[in-house]
C-alpha cells in the first residue's frame, strides 16, 4: 500500500465527488494500491474490497472509529467507539494474492442441483443497484434485486448432469446459495448489535466502511482546503507549498496567525 500525500488525497477526493459510493471506494483503492490492477479491484469480493478499505482507513486516520446511531424507538442518540480491528474478521483474506487476475469458484450441491458460483463483487452490486435504484445495504433479503445478484454470480447450473436455467431454481436452493455467499465472505457484512441505554430497545446496524471512510475523506478535504485558503491569504504561499508542509507545521502556522 502507498501512503497518500495530502495533495494525492485531495485529488482522489475531487475525482470521487460526483461519483456513486461504489466508484468512490474503487477510486480510493486504486490510488492507495497502485500495485493492484483496477480491474482486479472491481472484481474483488465485497469482503475483500472492504478489508483493503479498512487497511487504507487505518493508514489515513488510525484505528479508532467513532460511531453514532439514533434509537428507532425513542430517538436517543448513541455514541460509541470501536477499533477497526474489531471488524477485521480475517486479515488473511485480504492478504490473498491480489496481483494476478483470479476468479475464485465454489461448488454447491443442494436440492438435487449442482451449482458453480463466485462471490459478488463491486461490478455486480453496481449493476443491481443501477437497475433497481437501491442501496447496497438492502441487498440481503431475497428480493428481485437479490435474485439478479445471485444470477450474476452463478457460473454453471446443473440438475443430475443436465444444464438448466436460473429461472428453474426453486427458492429454497437460492436461499441456500445466498447463505453460502454470506458465509464465504463474512467481511462483506459487518453487523453491530445495539441496545438503547434509555429504553432497552435492541436492534442491528450495518457497518459500511466504504461510506464511513468516504465521509471522513470528505470532511478532511474540506478542512484542508480551508487551511490552504487561510495560510495562502496570510503568508502568500502557493497551494502546493502549503500541501507539502507536514500537518504539524500547517497547524503551527495557523496558530501563529491568531497570535
Ligand atoms: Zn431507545
Amino acid at each position: 500500500m502507498k501512503v497518500l500525500s495530502a495533495d494525492e488525497l485531495l485529488t482522489v477526493w475531487e475525482q470521487g465527488l460526483n461519483q456513486p459510493l461504489l466508484r468512490r471506494a474503487l477510486i480510493l483503492l486504486a490510488a492507495a494500491f497502485p500495485e493492484i490492477p483496477p480491474d482486479n479491484l472491481a472484481q474483488m469480493s465485497i469482503g475483500q474490497r472492504d478489508g483493503l478499505l479498512m487497511q487504507l482507513r487505518e493508514c489515513l486516520f488510525g484505528q479508532a472509529l467513532l460511531n453514532t446511531a439514533v434509537c428507532p424507538e425513542c430517538a436517543e442518540r448513541l455514541e460509541w467507539q470501536n477499533l477497526l480491528s474489531d471488524f477485521l474478521l480475517s486479515p488473511d483474506q485480504t492478504k490473498a494474492p491480489l496481483h494476478k487476475a483470479q476468479l475464485h469458484e465454489f461448488d454447491l450441491d443442494t436440492g438435487g442441483y449442482q451449482l458453480l458460483f463466485r462471490l459478488p463483487n463491486s461490478l455486480d452490486i453496481a449493476a443491481v443497484i443501477n437497475s433497481h435504484h437501491l442501496q447496497e445495504q438492502q441487498l440481503h433479503q431475497l428480493q428481485p434485486q437479490q435474485r439478479q445478484l445471485l444470477s450474476r454470480c452463478l457460473l454453471k447450473i446443473e440438475q443430475e448432469g443436465n444444464g438448466c436455467d436460473f429461472e428453474e431454481l426453486p427458492d429454497a436452493v437460492l436461499q441456500t446459495l445466498s447463505a453460502r455467499l454470506e458465509a464465504l465472505d463474512p467481511q462483506a457484512d459487518i453487523r453491530l448489535n445495539l441496545t438503547c441505554p434509555e429504553c432497552a430497545h435492541e436492534w442491528t446496524v450495518l457497518f459500511d466502511i466504504a461510506s464511513f471512510l468516504w465521509t471522513e475523506v470528505n470532511d478532511w478535504s474540506e478542512r484542508m482546503l480551508q487551511t490552504v485558503y487561510q495560510l495562502a491569504a496570510a503568508y502568500g504561499w502557493s497551494e502546493q507549498e502549503i500541501l507539502r508542509l507536514s500537518p504539524v507545521r500547517r497547524q503551527l502556522y495557523l496558530g501563529l496567525m491568531g497570535a
